[in-house]
């Protein structure tokens, strides 16, 4: 019953309109609340107040929550949410399977006001992923609260990672990476993290249909803050997504379609099956951290009879402008030299040509990507 393929080719069907922009703020995501209403609970505020809601469906006993952006900057997951949400008021027969094996509770957006200013933590600076020891947070303390109420047996924790990671010792991109995260210093294997284990398998097996290749792994170090591996310590199977890159797509909606794809695959497989194996999911490749947005080979930088010929590394960071209330990217040199190491989202031959910056004739680390190479412009990272 469960098709990939076709999934993958009706998601046009139950896209979420108007979702298209990686940044999504809190009061945007309320428009699309609004058209949830009936089954949408609040059940807390954040730090300056805004509301953190839950939504419901399913009627299934199987009980799953899946939260996401308790990292402000990460929408991905939330996006995908709202897709998944679409499917099932479809009312297929393959989510109809779903929503009478399983109760689904979706917190999207945990960290509304880090959301707001595009920042991954909350509004007074605490990292929410860290906070399960210390409870500093106003919104760990909502998310406990669901979690002791919800009597869940399985938990999705829904990340975006940045666009350097890759597959394995590939020139692929990490579109989805997975972890099961640890329990202990000794990374030991239970009961607990082997269905996490084997929930991430089922996902893999049917991304590697429409993705090949294109699909990472965590190091399951134990993180001794982190709420994943502390649901882990206390019982609970926490699947970490981690939503990345996919060529061509900084907004990242192809990454948003297979994340929807993901998490569908993943909760039928919630939904229908008692056992997990497990065997396969160290043979996932580890994430890698080859790439840069841009590199630049062979760029001539010359002062009088000095001359060296260099690579240039571009990054881009989305940075929030209060004044005008919106996510401007900005693109920086981050490394010079020999960059043979290194992948580019985008790679230029300048052919020797002669660099020339706005102020200097030569490249300073974590500088606005703003200069000429002979005849290529680049201002701010964009080749103009
Ligand atoms: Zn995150």
């Amino acid at each position: 019953m469960f098709d990939i393929h076709q999934l993958d080719k009706d998601y046009t069907t139950f896209r979420q309109e108007g979702f298209d922009s990686k940044w999504l703020n809190f009061n945007e995501l309320n428009r699309y609340f609004n058209l949830k209403s009936t089954q949408k609970e609040q059940i807390g505020t954040s730090f300056l107040g805004n509301e953190i809601y839950k939504l419901s469906f399913g009627t299934g006993e199987k009980r799953l929550l899946i939260w996401s952006q308790m990292h402000g900057n990460e929408s991905s997951g939330t996006r995908a949410m709202f897709d998944v949400i679409n499917f099932f008021e479809q009312n297929s027969e393959l989510a109809q399977t779903i929503l009478s094996n399983l109760t689904i509770d979706f917190i999207p957006m945990l960290n509304p006001d880090g959301s707001n200013v595009n920042t991954r933590r909350n509004a007074i600076g605490i990292d929410i992923n860290r906070d399960f020891l210390a409870k500093e947070s106003t919104e760990i303390h909502v998310l406990l609260n669901q979690i002791e109420k919800g009597n869940y047996q399985t938990l999705f924790n829904l990340h975006d990672q940045r666009t350097i990671f890759n597959v394995g010792q590939t020139s692929k991109p990490a579109t989805l990476s997975f972890l099961a995260p640890s329990y202990n210093v000794e990374e030991d294997v239970n009961e607990v993290r082997q269905k996490t284990m084997g929930i991430i398998q089922a996902m893999n097996t049917e991304l590697q249909k429409v993705i090949p290749g294109y699909v990472g792994r965590y190091t399951s170090e134990f993180y001794p803050m982190s709420t994943g591996d502390n649901f882990t310590k206390m019982g609970y199977p926490c699947v970490l997504f981690e939503a990345g890159h996919f060529p061509n797509d900084y907004q990242r909606n192809e990454t948003r379609k297979y994340n929807a794809l993901a998490i569908i695959a993943g909760i039928y497989s919630i939904a229908t099956k008692t056992d997990f194996p497990f065997d396969e999911y160290l043979s996932i490749p580890q994430n890698g951290q080859k790439y840069l947005d841009i590199i630049l080979h062979n760029v001539s930088v010359q002062n009088g009879e000095n001359s060296s010929i260099i690579d240039l590394g571009i990054y881009f960071e989305d940075e929030y402008n209060e004044e005008l209330n919106l996510v401007e990217q900005i693109a920086k040199i981050i490394e010079i030299g020999d960059l043979r190491k290194f992948i580019g989202h985008l790679e230029i031959d300048a052919e020797k040509q002669i660099y020339k910056g706005v102020k200097k004739n030569y490249p300073l680390l974590n500088q606005l990507a703003t200069f000429e190479v002979g005849i290529i412009k680049v201002e701010n990272g964009q080749i103009i």
